[in-house]
């Protein structure tokens, strides 16, 4: 049972059901993170929603091209400078060592969390020809001028044909009285003209020649160019945080409409934000959380720390468009609620079919099927992981009902079985992407075993003592006898 797919559209506004340009191909483009400084919690919340739509379009068939870029150069800072450069100088290195530093951090980070990385990962820096190669086309008919080195979007001229700010909701006298000055520069025609092209300071470190200057391109210029050199001047999904809206996506929706006559994606999804005590989680103000901080319960607003899964079941709790805030009781909760989950897992992952006694119970069979067709539609309201988790749960009391013997397997029937036990498996494991954690500590389970085996020694239990050696032994743990006490030691 898969049935029909709908997602809220933030281009048109609407809840619509999902049509891909050319089934089974999706093609899907994600902003990415600018590697200048380590990635914290808000944006994982980000990346996490998108894994969880990557693996659901795959569940139920989707062959999805997933495109998530890295910003390596172009992402200006408040007062102008491109981030990336103004920490290396900082830090007396080269930009690229910033850029691999911040992009393993990220890696990492992400692998942690279990989600799936992107079929293609295109960098900024590796893609100028393309952007070049735009801005040309822009200056050429007509949307982008050349000033003082510097290129610019030409945000009137593109209004008078198109429409600037549909996707953020805006009209072109909101957006004039919203800016307030221009941004440092008295190059542009208008204040809400955006960079294409910037001319660079001669001590600025990233530069590259081109015919107005040496220079470097501006952010939004990259994810038109890099959406559209791997899924096409259309494609189907371009997602984001909400905060990308305005002025990013709309503006990166200008350049392609300017461009091609099309505005790159048919749907646009965006992510809301993770919240601390109801302020958006961000670098600049200070309220960010990183991993490790997190997973040692090294901050000021943690009392204890918490897993990677804990804090992605935190994450699947609530719907991708909706707020979330952070909190330790939150997380507390979300612990209680992962572990629930994950005994379920590893107790389903062994149960068979076995026959008992008992006779077949309708009700019990279509309580279980309909649980399963539950996770299908909430999963096809538009990716509703939190009520996806309450139908888990409902699951979860059957598989424990059958594992304490409450429930006999005879009362449903083997077909029902599987299917309950497919449907639970695939949605914890591929579509939520949670997994068991395995932070159980081997050195004290051994520990406790050998006490045991110091106990039957004791008391002479030769059968016992062999036994316990021999479990051991197959895990590859050798018990050495010495005179006065037992140790253990890998077998070599
Ligand atoms: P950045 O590296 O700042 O461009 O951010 C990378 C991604 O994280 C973007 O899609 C942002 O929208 C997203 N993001 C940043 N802060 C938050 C937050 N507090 N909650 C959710 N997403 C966020
Ligand atoms: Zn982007």
């Amino acid at each position: 049972m898969v049935g029909k797919l709908k997602v809220f559209n933030t281009l048109t506004r609407q809840k619509e059901e999902f049509h891909p340009i050319n089934p089974p191909f999706v093609g899907m483009y994600v902003c990415g993170p600018t590697v200048y400084s380590n990635v914290h919690l808000g944006n994982i919340r980000t990346f996490l929603s998108f894994d969880v739509i990557n693996r659901y379009l795959r569940h139920i068939g989707y062959n999805v091209r997933y495109v998530r870029n890295i910003t390596d150069v172009g992402h200006l800072t408040e007062t102008g400078e491109d981030k990336i450069s103004k920490k290396a100088k900082l830090n007396q290195l080269e930009p690229m060592e910033i850029v691999q530093t911040y992009s393993n951090d990220f890696h990492n980070v992400m692998s942690l969390f279990n989600t799936i990385p992107p079929d293609i990962e295109p960098s900024a820096i590796g893609h100028l020809m393309e952007q070049i190669a735009m801005i040309r086309k822009l200056i050429e008919d007509g949307y982008a001028y050349e000033s003082n080195g510097s290129v610019y979007f030409d945000v009137s001229k593109y209004n008078k044909k198109h429409k600037y700010g549909a996707l953020s909701g805006r009209n072109m006298e909101d957006l004039m009285s919203e800016t307030r000055e221009l941004d440092g520069s008295d190059d542009k025609r208008n204040p809400l003209d955006f960079a294409l092209w910037k001319k660079a300071a001669p001590d600025h470190i990233m530069q590259w020649k081109t015919e107005w200057s040496d220079g470097f391109p501006g952010w939004h210029l990259e994810c038109s160019a890099m959406s559209t050199k791997y899924l096409g001047e259309e494609f189907d999904i371009h997602g984001g945080g909400m905060d990308l809206k305005f002025p990013h996506h709309e503006c990166e929706i200008a350049q392609n409409v300017g461009t091609y006559g099309k505005g790159g994606a048919h749907y646009g999804l965006h992510t809301n934000m993770l919240t601390v005590n109801g302020q958006k989680m961000s670098k600049s103000l200070g309220n960010s959380f990183l991993l490790h901080e997190l997973v040692s319960g090294d901050h000021e607003l943690l009392n204890r720390g918490y897993s990677p899964m804990t804090v992605r079941f935190f994450m699947l709790q609530s719907h991708y468009a909706s707020t979330l805030d952070l909190s330790n009781e939150a997380l507390k909760a979300a612990r209680k609620g992962y572990v629930r989950l994950a005994n379920g897992m590893r107790l389903m992952e062994k149960m068979e079919w076995k026959e008992d006694e008992g006779t077949l119970n309708e009700q019990q069979i279509h309580q279980i099927n309909i649980f399963c067709e539950n996770c299908y539609h909430a999963m096809n309201d538009d990716f509703n992981t939190a009520l996806t988790i309450g139908h888990l749960f409902n699951i979860v009391k059957k598989i424990n009902s059958l594992h304490n013997g409450q429930l006999k397997f005879a009362e449903i029937d083997q077909n029902t079985f599987n299917k309950m036990k497919d449907t639970f498996l695939r949605f914890s494991k591929d579509v939520l992407g949670l997994k068991v954690e395995r932070n159980v500590n081997y050195q004290s389970l051994v520990e406790t075993i050998l006490g045991e085996y110091k106990d039957a020694k004791y008391n002479r239990d030769f059968e016992r003592v062999n036994k316990l050696r021999a479990e051991l032994k197959a895990e590859g743990i050798v018990i050495k006898d010495m005179k006065d006490r037992f140790e253990w030691v890998f077998e070599e």
